[in-house]
């Protein structure tokens, strides 16, 4: 746990959050500004700044397996969905702690920008 992060003060409860799923090793939870129809967030419950930094393939694991259960639950498994990992200021990753996006409901493009 990192006691100024703000995903980690989310585990704690410190912050509100809209959470989707909650099991003893994820949270996952609404993103605060959606891009798309469904725009969770799955993180692991311990603090781990970045995929850089990952170093347990089980964590990882259990990340996003998690994702794709809640695909199932929110209708979009079957329609399509994406998940993403940003990494590092040059693609985007403005919170420190590793988190997978989970978008859905919509049409994904690809290549994303
Ligand atoms: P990143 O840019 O690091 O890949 O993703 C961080 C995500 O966290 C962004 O999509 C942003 O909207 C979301 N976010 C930032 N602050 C909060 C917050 O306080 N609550 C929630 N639910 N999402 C947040
Ligand atoms: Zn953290």
């Amino acid at each position: 746990m990192s006691s100024d992060c703000l995903f980690c003060r989310i585990v704690r409860h410190e912050i509100p959050a809209t959470i989707v799923r909650e099991d003893e090793h994820t949270l996952a939870f609404r993103d605060i500004d959606p891009k798309a129809p469904t725009h969770v967030l799955v993180i692991p419950k311990t603090h781990v700044a970045s995929l850089n930094e990952a170093s347990d393939p089980t964590a990882l694991g259990r990340v996003l397996l998690a994702a794709r259960e809640i695909a199932k639950t929110e209708g979009i498994a079957d329609t399509g969905y994406r998940t993403v990992i940003n990494t590092g200021a040059g693609a985007g990753q403005t919170v420190h702690h590793v988190h997978v996006h989970l978008l859905g409901g919509r049409p994904l493009s690809w290549p994303p920008g």
